[in-house]
């Protein structure tokens, strides 16, 4: 994609996200919009950085690392004047790979296992940083990611409770819907990930589990009509994947 078409497909998605807000009673600044970029390369995403987009998402660890730390210093030695991009990374996680998403990234989208959350306590200690993470849920038939089962998931929230975690912040909760037409089932998908996080509210009253990250290029109308906070967008913004 050219800059400009990515330019343009930007201002699609955000008038698109704020007509749809608007239509189900939310306001446009409820839905954040993550632009994901894997598999495009740093100049994609840095016409997208012209265009005013500042979050990110990236799936693979070793790629985000490369690009987003050759876009930290490009931004700091202020080539972009627009404010400091921000990175989350979204593919699940090996724990090998840890080490590096916390060093670039703000926020961890797809914990997975409780091994991932001790393995990010471990490394944003020893780093003195604080890192917000969403946990992933499977709520979709064909994604093998994500907790499958509300118990564990609830287990690792209890521990955070508890303090188990001082550097973690658990910040809500991530799916991906079904791959499917049927538009009942990958509602269904959303509709379940937004009663869990109101039953988290309730059993959790002290994290600050607001986050609700669903929606992708071909569902994220749904998701916003069911209560997204953070749209996770690549094709429709960037086009098919090339790297
Ligand atoms: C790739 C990916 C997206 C974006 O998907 P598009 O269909 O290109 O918008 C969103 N979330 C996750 C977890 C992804 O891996």
């Amino acid at each position: 994609m050219t800059e400009n078409e990515i330019k343009e497909n930007l201002g699609k998605v955000l008038s698109d996200l704020a007509d749809i807000t608007k239509a189900s009673g939310r306001s446009p600044e409820d839905v954040r919009l993550c632009a994901v970029s894997k598999f495009h390369p740093l100049d994609e995403i840095l016409a997208a950085v012209k265009a005013g987009q500042l979050l990110f998402g990236e799936n693979r660890v070793q790629e985000a690392y490369s690009k987003f730390t050759e876009l930290e210093g490009r931004v700091s030695s202020g080539e972009f004047p627009g404010g400091k991009p921000e990175l989350h990374i979204i593919g699940t996680l090996q724990l090998n790979k840890v080490k590096k998403a916390v060093e670039i990234a703000s926020c961890i989208q797809s914990v997975d296992r409780e091994e991932v959350l001790s393995e990010i306590e471990k490394r944003s200690s020893a780093l003195g940083k604080s890192i917000k993470v969403l946990f992933e849920m499977h709520t979709g038939e064909e994604s093998k990611a994500g907790y499958a089962d509300e118990a564990d998931l609830y287990a690792s929230l209890e521990n955070c409770a508890r303090g188990a975690y001082p550097h973690v912040i658990p910040s809500g909760l991530m799916t991906m819907a079904p791959f499917t037409e049927d538009e009942a089932l990958v509602r269904k998908s959303f509709s379940s990930l937004r009663l869990l996080r109101e039953k988290i509210g309730r059993d959790f009253p002290s994290l600050p589990m607001t986050e609700l990250s669903m929606g992708m290029s071909g569902d994220y109308r749904i998701a916003v009509e069911e209560g997204s906070t953070m749209v996770r967008i690549g094709t429709a913004i960037f086009g098919p994947r090339v790297m």
